[in-house]
């Protein structure tokens, strides 16, 4: 096979070959349904019940606070639209930021035309949550503050347990996209004040299509699949019992290398953030440099399109993502990145790179010298480029 050097990790993992394992058993052989009375099914709900452990343990939480989901997007939906639900008689205002993810910012959109006011607080210019906005966007009628752990195009890290700390001060529910954040760094529900947080199998190294929503014992919510009596009559649907099975083991893994996986993907992140930054001119790092994901980098290239670079590294075996959203066929630059503060020509040139735990130095010395040539070979293309050199050498 030709060279294929994958750093979109944050876009998706491979699922884990012990975690195939652990779910191949699952499809044909103990395939009973695990609302079933017969011995057969119990295989099904005993390895559901020991993921729901597992996964509760992480947190720092019950197994009853576990609510298994079709992945990240659903729990985000789910976190949203049913307590705007259930709290609808406290109030119709919801807090969150002008960072999150299209699963939570589009049900936003749609709260709105349902009636809801949705503040979108501000971000400073490396993606942290300003705080004092936040609790003075606190209102009476408020019942939600949705802000997300850790922001999936720049890696910032937001400051979790604070945030916490506010909301219960004011008495308002607090819930969180941890999708990119849980299983790379550690999370405590009870230390943190978490009320309700979103996470997602596929990308922990887990399978696509499985995730959980844990809301905390006390949360009015409502159901949001109606049905039979699956997870506690709250989300209905014969479980995806492989998927269960699988996000379990994922997670179980991904606690059990955390530490050694952060430090060895922090290593390679400053290795690559410094050489680039060193060898190739006008070039920033977008994001908190210390706040940060281990695995997360964001480059922008001045005077170039993250796209032409996005393609000719694909040439090169590169997979990388550009960070804006020109790969969902539209041309408006990030929303991640304009929230940051950066213009919009520069968002254009921006480039995300998310590694995993096989990436090796090797990979990014490879990747860096491509970086170098291919941002030299569109610049010198570059119109724009062109003016600047001969204005500075005037
Ligand atoms: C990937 C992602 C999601 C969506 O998760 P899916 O399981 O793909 O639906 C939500 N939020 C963030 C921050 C993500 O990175």
């Amino acid at each position: 096979m030709d060279k294929l050097i994958y750093l979109d990790h944050a876009a998706t993992t491979a699922t884990r070959p012990e975690v195939v394992e652990a779910m191949l058993p699952y499809f044909s052989e103990y395939y009973g349904n695990p609302s079933s009375v017969y011995k057969f099914s119990n295989k099904g709900k005993e390895s559901i019940m020991n993921a729901r452990k597992c996964i509760a343990d992480s947190l720092n939480t019950e197994v009853t606070n576990i609510y298994f989901t079709a992945g990240g997007s659903e729990a985000d939906n789910w976190a949203l639209k049913a307590t705007a639900e259930a709290y609808s008689s406290k109030g119709k205002h919801i807090i969150t930021s002008k960072i999150e993810h299209h699963a939570i910012l589009h049900t936003c959109e749609w709260l709105e035309k349902q009636g809801y006011e949705i503040s979108y607080i501000d971000v400073d210019e490396n993606g942290i949550i300003k705080l004092d906005e936040l609790e003075k966007a606190i209102r009476p009628d408020t019942i939600l503050i949705s802000i997300m752990f850790a922001n999936n195009e720049i890696g910032t890290i937001q400051p979790i347990e604070k945030i916490g700390e506010i909301a219960k001060a004011h008495d308002v529910l607090f819930h969180t996209d941890a999708v990119q954040a849980y299983g790379q760094l550690p999370i405590d529900v009870e230390k943190m004040h978490i009320d309700m947080l979103s996470a997602s199998g596929h990308k922990l190294g887990g399978p696509k299509g499985i995730g959980f929503l844990y809301i905390r014992k006390g949360v009015k919510i409502r159901s949001f699949v109606h049905g039979g009596a699956q997870e506690r009559a709250r989300r209905a649907g014969t479980e995806n019992v492989p998927g269960i099975v699988g996000l379990g083991k994922a997670v179980s893994i991904a606690f059990e290398t955390m530490e050694a996986r952060a430090k060895h993907e922090q290593n390679l992140r400053e290795y690559t953030m410094d050489r680039v930054l060193a060898e190739i001119p006008y070039t920033r790092v977008n994001g908190d440099r210390t706040n940060r994901l281990p695995n997360n980098i964001n480059f922008s290239f001045q005077f170039i399109e993250g796209e032409s670079l996005l393609i000719m590294l694909d040439m090169a075996g590169i997979c990388g993502s550009s960070g804006s959203a020109c790969t969902s066929g539209s041309l408006d630059p990030s929303h991640v990145l304009l929230a940051i503060g950066l213009p919009h020509e520069i968002a254009h040139g921006s480039l995300r790179l998310t590694l995993g735990e096989e990436n090796t130095k090797e990979d990014m010395d490879y990747v860096i010298e491509q970086l170098k040539q291919i941002v030299e070979r569109l610049r010198s293309m570059s119109p724009l480029y062109e003016d600047f050199i001969k204005k500075s050498n005037r």
